[in-house]
């Protein structure tokens, strides 16, 4: 299959994240990961750092990082692109990303939606909970790709 939009808030990219684009890379010849832009949250890690993070850590000419807001189906039209990919963790993330396929179907019913799952080393890794153990000070090591550590400790680091 030639093309897949992985979209995400990615804020900030986890391993889990990094696996599934691995994975993804396998099935497409070319991902794009679509960073989600929501003008009414805000985020821990703006669109560029955001977008550069993700960079550093997928060098793979395969791979292009973009952003878009709005509807997913409007920007996959304007793309040109009718596979979305999404990630499965646990039993919890289904009913939403049931939800959402079958919305997005409804909307735009040449669009799929296909979905794969982490290792079982990345289930239980999510953007919220590594945001909320690095501003307690906790180790992230090894949940995300060392760019994004580095990033963290930075971001919360204790002021003297
Ligand atoms: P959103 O804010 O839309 O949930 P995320 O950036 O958190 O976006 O995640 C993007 C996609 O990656 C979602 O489909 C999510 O289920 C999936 N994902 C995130 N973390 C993992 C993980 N550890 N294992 C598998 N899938 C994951």
């Amino acid at each position: 299959m030639p093309v897949a939009i992985y979209p995400g808030s990615f804020d900030p990219l986890t391993n889990g994240h990094l696996s599934l684009i691995q994975r993804g890379l396998q099935m497409f010849d070319r991902l794009i990961v679509a960073i989600a832009v929501n003008p009414k949250k805000t985020p821990l890690f703006t669109l560029e750092e955001r977008r550069e993070l993700i960079r550093e850590a997928c060098p793979e000419e395969r791979v292009e990082v973009d952003a878009f807001q709005g509807l997913l189906v409007d920007y996959a039209k304007q793309r040109r692109v009718n596979v979305l990919l999404r990630g499965l963790r646990a039993v919890s993330d289904f009913e939403y990303e049931f939800q959402l396929a079958n919305m997005n179907r409804k909307l735009a019913p040449g669009i799929e939606t296909v979905f794969m799952m982490t290792g079982e080393d990345y289930f239980y890794i999510s953007s919220q909970l590594v945001r909320e153990v690095a501003s307690l000070g906790g180790d992230v090591a090894g949940l995300v790709p060392d760019n994004v550590l580095a990033k963290l400790q930075a971001k919360f680091a204790r002021k003297p």
